[in-house]
Order: C-alpha cells, then structure tokens, then sequence
C-alpha cells in the first residue's frame, strides 16, 4: 500500500518555504505573539507580511500567482508561523484554504480576478463561511438561503464563528439553493466580497484563545451577487466544502504540531534552569518523562501530518488520513500544552510565561474545521467499510 512510500525527504521547495516561514516566524511573529494575544490586536502588518513572502497561497498554481508549492511545503509553513503565533496562523490557514478552493473549483475569471489578490495580500484575508448558529457539525442543515433573481441571487441568512470575516476581502459562503428536505445536495457556494452591500459583520467573540484572531458571526440581509458569483455547480456545494476541509484539517494539524513545538522548546529551557531541591527540575525523571512523552506525540503527529500532506500532493484519496492527522495532532497538542503548564509549576499559569497561551490556543484546534468527535465518525466509517 502506498503509505509505506511517504516520502520523508524534502525537496528544494520545501525547504526552501520551511526556511522563509521559520525566519520570518521568528524575526517577526514571534516577538509581537504575547501582545497580539493580549490586545486582541488585528496583526494585519503581520498578515500582509506573509503575502509578500508567498504563503497566503502556498498550494494555488504559479500562473494565478500562488507560491505553487504543493501541501507538504503549506503544512510545513504552518507549523512554523504557528509556533510564533496561533492567532495569526489560523487566518493564514483559512486564507490559503479559500485561495486553494478558487484555483481548484473556480471558473477561468474566478480563478484569475481573485487568486493573484489573495497571493499578494491585496485581499489580506479570505473567510470561509459554512459554520451556522444552530449548524456547525452538521452544516446539511444550515438555514442560509440564496434565491435565483434574473441574473442575480440574492443571500439571506446568517453565519456563525467566521474566522477573519471583519478583514475578509472575499468569503466563500454556503447558502441552501434546494428546499430543505434535499440536506446536503440542495447547498451551492458564492463568493463574496468584503464590503458588499447587505453583508453585516456583527461583533467579534471574546474567545478563550487565539484571541488575535479575528472571529465574527455575519448576517446576510438581501445580499445580491451576480450569478458568476457561483462557485462549483448549483447544488453541488456541500461536496466543495467537505473537500476544502479535508484539505483544511491538514493546516489545523499543522496549527496544532507548531503550538505544541513552541510548548516543548519552552518547558526544556524552564526544565534547564528551574532548581527544586539542588538540582535542575530537568533531572527529576517525572520531569524527563512528561518531556520524553511530549517529544513522542509531536513526532507521531508529525508523522501523520505528513502522510495526509503527501497523500493529498500525490492526488490519492486522503480524507481518512487528513482526519487521523487532525484528531490526534490536536489532542496531542493539548496534553503537551497541559503539560508545559505543568513543568512551568505556578509560572505556567501566570501570562509573563508563553505556557498558558499555548494551553489556551491548542484548545480550539479540537474543535473547529471538524470537532474531534466528527473526526472520529469519519474514521470510524472507513474503518468499517
Ligand atoms: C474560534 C473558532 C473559529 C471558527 N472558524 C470558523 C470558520 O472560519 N468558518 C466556519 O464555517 N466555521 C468556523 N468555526 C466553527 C466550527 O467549525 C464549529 O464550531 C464546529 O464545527 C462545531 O460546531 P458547533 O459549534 O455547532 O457544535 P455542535 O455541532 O453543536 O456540536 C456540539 C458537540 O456535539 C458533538 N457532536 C455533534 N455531532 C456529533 C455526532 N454525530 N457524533 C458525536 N458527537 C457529535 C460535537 O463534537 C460537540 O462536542 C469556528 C469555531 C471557532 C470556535
């Protein structure tokens, strides 16, 4: 079976984007992190930043001005900008999963009008609006509807936890085309400009983490877009979706791995340096244990990670793969986070220490983009097929 090819070694590119990603992680995210969390500051320098380097389009195709990279050297990106900082790493993520969906199911003027703009950070942020008040888990069930009005369709309804919709200049948005008995097959998906009349941003959520970032429920009130808005085929959006986010699931556990590096790194040097009874605390074995065990499970999620990358790059099917990366690297993330807490003793729960950002952030990488529990039913059915 294919899994025992995974090519571990990096090509030129993909060092090459791990390299930008990580210099300019800590040149320039990294020492803004603690603020941007503390003032639930917008980092758009930041965000804009890394569309001059390449990665808000890391995986759209060079000739509508991606980076062309492929996913490894994405996921790869994202581990590095999230050690820095979650907040911003999850707009990067959503931004180029909304890149790759227009390059991927947009037609030529899509493609071409808005792919360069997101690659060049002209449209700093793209947002991705499936998530509902009362339709997360189970977006079939949403209640946003778009009615055909001569060449036009016109939005009505609202959205919930959109990531980085006050900044978006564009938003792919699912909207029930199809009565509601028709669930799943009756979504098509539109895309949105920022700013666009009857579009309504409502106030941003005071989170538990990734307080950066940027989350807002929207309404849609008689919201017009031509009928060229249409991405994909009527009705068929839900299969867009599902794919964007199997895609999507790979960036969050990449979001996950990075959080939990950054975790790592800093309990080693607290280890090194904390004396408890005459000695570093790093020469208690309970100690060497937690970190052992850390450095275990951030291998293992790299290791998935990498194959639900490789999967993906090499055009298999990589669903189940995608889904294994996420639950385990986000679960993972958590304890190791818990853990640094732990080493850090009462340091780690005051903010001058990194741990407790890190607990905070990795706590959402088990929920959105698929909670674990729907990880868990996507695996669950491919174990028993
Ligand atoms: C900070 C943040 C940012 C987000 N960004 C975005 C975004 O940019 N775009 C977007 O569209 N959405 C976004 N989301 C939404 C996110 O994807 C949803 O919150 C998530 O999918 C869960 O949906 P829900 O909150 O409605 O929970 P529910 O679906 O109501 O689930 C509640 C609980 O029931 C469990 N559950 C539900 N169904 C099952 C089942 N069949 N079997 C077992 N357990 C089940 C869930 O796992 C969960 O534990 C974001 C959320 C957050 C918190």
């Amino acid at each position: 079976m294919h899994q025992g090819c995974v090519d571990l070694d990096l090509n030129e590119t993909q060092l090459l984007v791990q390299k930008t990603a990580r210099e300019y992680a800590t040149r320039v995210v990294a020492p803004r992190a603690a603020a941007i969390d503390e003032t639930e500051q917008f980092p758009r320098e930041v965000l804009k930043g890394l569309a001059d380097i390449g990665l808000m389009a890391i995986n759209v195709p060079e000739e509508l001005g991606g980076a062309g990279a492929g996913v490894i050297a994405y996921a790869l990106a994202m581990q590095e900008i999230a050690r820095a900082c979650a907040s911003t790493a999850v707009m990067m993520s959503v931004t180029n999963m909304v890149g790759e969906a227009v390059a991927r199911f947009g037609t030529d003027a899509q493609k071409e009008h808005y792919c360069p703009r997101i690659a060049s950070g002209e449209c700093l942020l793209g947002s991705f609006a499936l998530s509902e008040p009362d339709a997360g888990s189970d977006p079939g069930g949403m209640r946003t509807t778009a009615r055909r009005d001569g060449d036009e369709w016109v939005l009505d309804g609202a959205k919930q936890w959109i990531t980085g919709g006050g900044y978006a200049g564009l938003f792919i948005v699912w909207a029930r085309t199809a009565p509601p008995e028709t669930s799943a097959k009756g979504i098509s998906c539109f895309l949105v400009e920022g700013g666009a009349k009857g579009l309504k941003i409502g106030r941003p959520e005071d989170k538990m983490g990734i307080r950066g970032s940027n989350t807002v429920p929207l309404e849609f009130d008689g919201l017009r877009v031509p009928a060229s808005a249409l991405l994909g085929q009527e009705n068929g959006g839900f299969k867009i979706a599902m794919m964007a986010l199997d895609g999507g699931r790979i960036g969050i556990s990449s979001q996950a791995l990075g959080i939990a590096r950054a975790a790592l790194v800093e309990s080693i040097t607290y280890a090194k340096q904390r004396t408890t009874f005459g000695v570093p605390i790093a020469s208690h074995q309970a100690i060497q244990w937690k970190l052992a065990d850390m450095q275990t499970g951030i291998d293992a999620a790299h290791l998935l990670s990498m194959r639900a990358a490789w999967m993906k790059e090499q055009g298999k099917p990589f669903s189940k793969e995608a889904a294994m990366a996420k639950v385990f690297a986000s679960e993972m993330a958590v304890r190791v986070c818990n853990e640094a807490v732990q080493i850090h003793g009462g340091y780690g729960y005051i903010r001058d220490f990194a741990a407790e950002r890190h607990l905070r952030d990795a706590r959402v990488t088990m929920i959105y983009e698929g909670t674990s529990e729907i990880q868990r039913v996507v695996i669950g059915r491919t174990v028993l097929a």
